[in-house]
């Protein structure tokens, strides 16, 4: 893989406010890798949420079979109800790098706003413990130290990112919103995926086995290997840091 400097662009994107005025407006940040500087080719970044419930082992094998790295990101719940697909994601440590989606699966938010109905956490101290005690769940079952925090539906406030960004992470947007949460029907979410263009990084969820969605991430992934898109993590895109 050709070494370039500073691969991810990331802007933040101000979106609606979730429910109450004095909750002001949050941030969905947004999430680029670099144009790839080789004619003709394609780079995608796979980016999976793992937020609670269990593993969809359509993605998981596909990812295996196929030879696909991703970048999953991994709630403390997901992992206490999920130790064999986690020992299968550590027995491939060159297709899958593990990342921290909070400790319980709270908005990383200060502020005592209703995300999608998802209480936030409320108080900077609760933000912390969201961030630190996901990452320690992480090293607890055996993984590396994670450098990469996406919060509990991707919005943060001004102030919680300085606050995750101060603990020593980079947060986690991204480009393509492949699966609605895991709610779209196959065929919408093999449409997205299929649609990658050099540089995106598509988010999609890992947790949801009953949802249709997986099976169209599946098919959208094996469609992109068929067109020849080189797919990359996160850790390996900004392997030579700013
Ligand atoms: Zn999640």
């Amino acid at each position: 893989m050709p070494i370039l400097s500073r691969l991810l662009v990331a802007a933040a994107i101000i979106v609606g406010a979730s429910t109450t005025a004095d909750a002001g407006t949050l941030l969905e940040p947004s999430l680029h890798l670099k144009r790839s500087t080789t004619a003709g080719e394609t780079r995608v970044a796979l980016t999976l949420d793992a937020c609670g419930g269990r593993a969809d082992n359509r993605i998981l094998s596909a990812l295996v079979d196929n030879n696909i790295p991703a970048t999953i990101f991994v709630t403390g719940l997901w992992l206490k109800r999920n130790k064999v697909a986690f020992a299968i994601m550590r027995a491939h440590p060159d297709l899958f790098e593990i990342e921290d989606h909070g400790a319980r699966h709270v908005p990383a938010v200060e502020t005592p706003v209703r995300v999608y109905g998802i209480r936030a956490a409320g108080s900077l101290e609760a933000v912390d413990a969201e961030v630190k005690d996901g990452a320690a769940a992480i090293e607890k079952a055996g993984g590396d130290a994670p450098r990469w925090f996406r919060g509990a539906t991707a919005k943060y406030s001004t102030t919680s990112m300085k606050e995750i960004q101060g603990l020593g992470f980079r947060v986690a947007g991204y480009s393509i919103n492949a699966d609605g949460g895991s709610l779209l029907p196959a065929a919408a979410t093999e449409k997205r995926v299929a649609a990658a263009k050099d540089g995106d990084v598509i988010i999609a969820h890992i947790n949801q086995p009953s949802h249709s969605a997986g099976a169209g991430l599946v098919k959208g992934l094996l469609a992109l290997k068929a067109r020849g898109v080189t797919f990359v993590r996160l850790q390996d895109a900004d392997e030579t840091g700013s």
